[in-house]
C-alpha cells in the first residue's frame, strides 16, 4: 500500500458513496453477512446482464474465478493452455493451479494484447484452452481468437478482470468466448473489497462451478460430494458492496474515458510517448492509463516514476513479462511482449481525479520527452 502520507496522487482508488453503507448496514441488521443472502444474487445477475451473458456466478476473487472457469472447461494436468505473457500473474497461476501447462504467447506492438496470429503455431495435441485478456481495459481481438478456437475446438475463456464495460465490435467483453471472468479487487473498475464473477452462456457450466465453488457439495443432497470442490463463495456484504457498484458503473466508465482523453490530448504531440490505441472497432475502458516511453525518452522508467513520486504521484511499472518470472522462467522469446513490458508505466486513473491533477501529471511527463 502507499503511504498515505507522501502519496497525494494514487494510481487509482475506489469510489464509494452513501448506497455501498446503505446496503452493507442491511446486511448487518439482517444478519445475512455471509454467502447466502439477496446481495449475491442481485449482484450476479446485475453483471451478467452488463455483459450480455444469461448466468454470472460471484467468486471470492477474480483467480479463482479464473481457476473454476478452467476446472468447469475439465482442463487437468497435461493439458496446455494459451495465455499471453503480458498480464497480471493470476493468468497463468489459474492454469497451474489445474495441473496444466501455460503456454505463453507474444503481444501485438500497438495493442500490446495476445498476438492472435501467433496461436495457431502454440497449438499441440495437449491444447484445451486460449485465455485471451483484455489488457488495461483494451478488448483483444477477440474474432480471429474464437475462429482459430473453433477449428482446434478450444475452449476460451476471457479474462476480463482490466475490462469490465469494454466492447468489441460492439459487444460486451465476458461474452464472446465461452466463459469470462471479471475482478472486484480495490483498484479494478468496480470494487467488492476482493471479488470475481463468472459469466456464461452455458446452463451445465454454470451449475458445474456453482457445485465446484461451493466444497463440491451436491445441489440435492446436503454434504454428499461426488467432486473435490473449493470454498470460493463472495460473502453477502461483498455483494452488497458490488449492486452499489454496478449502480454506478456506468459513471465511473465515462469518467475513465474522459480522464484518457484528457492524456492523450496531452501526449499527442510527444514522439516519444506511446498511447493506447482506440481501434473503431473496440471501446477501451481505460482501467489504468498505460503509457509505453521509447528508448529516446530522456530519462529511465524508474526514474520517471520517481520524479512523479517526488511530487506525491503515484505510478505503476507495467507487468513484467509472466515467462520470465522466476516461477515459470521459461526459455520464450517474446520479444514484443518484452519491450513493452520493459517501458510500459500506468499512470493514476480514479475516477475522482481534477483536470488540473492531470494537467500537473502530463506536464511533469512532457518535460523529459
Ligand atoms: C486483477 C487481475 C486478476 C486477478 O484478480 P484478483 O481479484 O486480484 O484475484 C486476473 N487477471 C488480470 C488480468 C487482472 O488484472
Amino acid at each position: 500500500m502507499p503511504n498515505k502520507k507522501t502519496i497525494r496522487i494514487p494510481v487509482a482508488e475506489p469510489y464509494f458513496g452513501k448506497k455501498e453503507k446503505k446496503y452493507i448496514n442491511q446486511c448487518i441488521d439482517s444478519g445475512w453477512v455471509s454467502s447466502t443472502g439477496s446481495f449475491v444474487e442481485k449482484f450476479e445477475k446485475k453483471c451478467a446482464d452488463f455483459s450480455n451473458a444469461k448466468y454470472g456466478i460471484a467468486t471470492s476473487n477474480g483467480t479463482t474465478a479464473l481457476h473454476l472457469a478452467l476446472l468447469a472447461c475439465g482442463i487437468k494436468k497435461g493439458d496446455e493452455v494459451i495465455v499471453p505473457t503480458l498480464t497480471f500473474i493470476s493468468t497463468a497461476n489459474a492454469v497451474k493451479y489445474t495441473g496444466a501447462t501455460p503456454v505463453f504467447i507474444d503481444s501485438q506492438k500497438k495493442s500490446w494484447n495476445m498476438d492472435p496470429d501467433l496461436i495457431e503455431s502454440a497449438i499441440t495435441p495437449k491444447t484445451k484452452a486460449i485465455i485471451p485478456v483484455h489488457l488495461f481495459g483494451l478488448p483483444a481481438d477477440m474474432d480471429p481468437i474464437m475462429s482459430v478456437a473453433k477449428k482446434n475446438k478450444l475452449f476460451v475463456i476471457e479474462d476480463a478482470a482490466e475490462a469490465q464495460g469494454a466492447l468489441y465490435k460492439g459487444r460486451p467483453v465476458g461474452s464472446i468466448g465461452h466463459i469470462g471472468t471479471f475482478s472486484f479487487y480495490g483498484n479494478k473498475i468496480i470494487t467488492t473489497g476482493e471479488g470475481g464473477m463468472i459469466v456464461t452462456n452455458n446452463q451445465k457450466v454454470q451449475e458445474k462451478i456453482k457445485i465446484l465453488r461451493d466444497h463440491g457439495m451436491s445441489k440435492t443432497k446436503r454434504y454428499l460430494h461426488n467432486v473435490l470442490g473449493y470454498n470460493y463463495r463472495l460473502t453477502n456484504i461483498q455483494a452488497a458492496l458490488g449492486v452499489a457498484q454496478m449502480e454506478k458503473i456506468k459513471s465511473i466508465l465515462l469518467s475513465k474515458s474522459k480522464i484518457a482523453k484528457i492524456y492523450q490530448k496531452g501526449f499527442e504531440s510527444c514522439e516519444n510517448i506511446s498511447t493506447p490505441i482506440n481501434p473503431v472497432w473496440a471501446k477501451n475502458v481505460f482501467w489504468l492509463f498505460t503509457i509505453i516511453l521509447s528508448q529516446k525518452y530522456k530519462i529511465s522508467r524508474n526514474q520517471l516514476i520517481n520524479e512523479l513520486k517526488s511530487h506525491g504521484i503515484d505510478s505503476r511499472p507495467m507487468f513484467p513479462t509472466v515467462h520470465s518470472q522466476p516461477i515459470y522462467n521459461t526459455s520464450d522469446n517474446l520479444p514484443v511482449a518484452q519491450k513493452i513490458s520493459n517501458y510500459g508505466i500506468s499512470l493514476p486513473s480514479s475516477q475522482s481525479l481534477k483536470k488540473s491533477e492531470l494537467n500537473q501529471i502530463i506536464s511533469i511527463i512532457k518535460k523529459f520527452n
